[in-house]
């Protein structure tokens, strides 16, 4: 299969006629093949967002929400086709796809469909000068879109969804290892009669590609979502010209568990933290610091669990870990497990790659918990995004505390705990984005959503999103 950029409503061939191939990674075969854009393919996708600007900003809220309801609908209606392919190219397993992937891309058309209705500027009567103040909020223009390779659609749409209901023309870049449901998107804009040039899709590498659109003198805002490394290189490229940046990067979430909390919710929501989707969630609670009391029980009863989940065939709907996204990163994820000593820990299960039978090319691994002991070693420090966990004890409040601090991230964290003081104190001094307390991964879309320290800049979520894609203006008008 060759899929197209999209470009101007029309799904073209890259300028200079330049592919490369995407893979099946339950099954190390490729997939199809990928435009691989130049610069001069993005000046195109610039140019057609541009000109339809005028016309998309000045369409009323009615119509606009319309059409991006629609969209919402037709992901729905293709559910099972979009859950398939996204299973296919990311390996995921298809539950998870089925269950929110694909739904949670829907969901993000609709709730700013939704948002932009009640998206309400301030007015402020300056008393006593005859004055009165208010604030526009203006759309941007044109803006670019890039997104990573973990959750391909749902966090593609997480981006363009508010962009262009707010009004904004779009030039987006999804994940060169994970494109295709971003292809079967432009089909979905299309048929649900987004003007074009107001979504612009171009494929292609970060460094090519990805880089083109930052480095875009007319686009005028960056929301990336993907490694730290990358984001600290597009805030290089993006800060002489003053670009707006939202960037949502990398983590290293603490799961911090009490001896009071209730047990077999937090056994069984923990295993979901630490290997959903095969560990390569930016939120999953890769470090699992435990009170000591029940340290020892809770290894036995976790490695137990984790012990029974299902590596497998990505499209069978019993499957729990599928494939991982590549061949590089499984070897990446590998190179911690296989250093796990030199690195600061023991291994207390799996660390070994499964091969499954009649896909014996795939990329698989089991899932593995590392136990540790020292904070400050590799395998707590550095971001591994693979089925691997690390645990370790602690005595205190004040020592669990300064665990979970004691990294460069600050995405999320996870505190689980009956005792509403403790649950005060941690949520008040943990230096993240997020803290979920006795849940993980429950999101409200009106809510803030980003990361503290170098998890990254900028809130996205709700209006924080719209704020993100409009300037405010203020008006001030005096009169006698
Ligand atoms: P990545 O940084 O390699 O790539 C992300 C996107 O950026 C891709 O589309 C890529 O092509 C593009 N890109 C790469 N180099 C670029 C450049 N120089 N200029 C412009 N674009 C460029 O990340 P990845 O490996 O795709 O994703 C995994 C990372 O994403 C992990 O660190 C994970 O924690 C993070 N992540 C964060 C969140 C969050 O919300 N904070 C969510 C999901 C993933």
């Amino acid at each position: 299969m060759k899929i197209k950029n999209y470009i101007n409503g029309k799904f073209e061939d890259p300028i200079h006629g330049a592919y490369i191939n995407n893979y099946i990674p339950s099954k190390g075969e490729i997939y199809g093949q990928i435009p691989n854009s130049s610069k001069e393919d993005v000046e195109k996708a610039v140019q057609a967002a541009e000109k339809a600007f005028p016309i998309w900003s000045n369409t009323t809220l009615e119509e606009r929400s319309k059409i991006v309801l629609k969209i919402a609908d037709l992901i729905l209606e293709k559910l099972d086709f979009l859950a398939a392919a996204e299973s296919k190219d990311n390996g995921k397993p298809i539950s998870l796809a089925k269950t929110v992937d694909i739904p949670r891309a829907a969901s993000n058309f609709r709730f700013f469909a939704n948002a932009i209705t009640q998206f309400a500027s301030e007015s402020h009567e300056s008393v006593g000068l005859n004055a009165v103040n208010f604030t526009l909020r203006q759309p941007l223009g044109v803006v670019g879109c890039i997104s990573p390779w973990n959750l391909p659609l749902y966090l593609f749409t997480w981006k363009i969804a508010p962009a262009i209901a707010v009004g904004n023309c779009v030039v987006a870049k999804p994940s060169e290892i994970t494109p295709m449901t971003a292809f079967l998107l432009s089909e979905i804009c299309d048929e649900a009669g987004l003007p074009k040039g107001v979504l612009n899709i171009v494929h292609g590498l970060g460094i090519s590609t990805g880089q083109a659109i930052v480095a875009h003198p007319k686009i005028k805002a960056i929301s990336f979502t993907g490694g730290t490394k990358t984001g600290a290189h597009i805030a290089r490229i993006a800060a002489p010209m003053f670009k707006k940046l939202s960037l949502e990067l990398g983590g290293k979430n603490p799961n911090i568990i009490f001896a009071d909390c209730d047990y077999e919710n937090m056994l069984a929501t923990t295993v979901r933290s630490s290997f959903a989707n095969q560990g390569q969630i930016c939120l999953c609670g890769s470090r699992i610091l435990v009170e000591e009391k029940i340290y020892e029980q809770f290894k036995k009863d976790f490695t137990k669990k984790v012990a029974n989940l299902k590596v497998g065939n990505p499209s069978d709907s019993t499957t729990n870990i599928g494939a991982l996204v590549s061949k590089q990163h499984l070897e990446k994820v590998k190179s911690y497990i296989d250093n796990a000593e030199e690195y600061g820990g023991k291994i207390l299960f799996g660390g070994k790659e499964v091969h499954v039978k009649n896909y014996e090319n795939g990329y698989y691994l089991q899932p593995t918990i590392i136990e540790v002991s020292d904070n400050n070693c590799k395998l707590n420090q550095e971001e591994i995004f693979g089925p691997v966990v690390t645990i370790m004890s602690f005595k205190t409040d004040e020592e669990a505390l300064q665990l979970a601090n004691d990294v460069k991230y600050g995405l999320s964290a996870t505190l689980w705990t009956n005792n509403l003081n403790r649950t005060m104190q941690f949520s008040k001094q943990l230096q993240t984005g997020i803290v979920w307390v006795n849940t993980w991964m429950l999101r409200d879309l009106r809510t803030p959503f980003g990361g503290a320290k170098e998890s990254g800049v900028g809130r996205e979520g709700g209006f924080e999103a719209l704020r993100f894609f409009t300037e405010p203006k203020n008006i001030c008008i005096e009169y006698e």
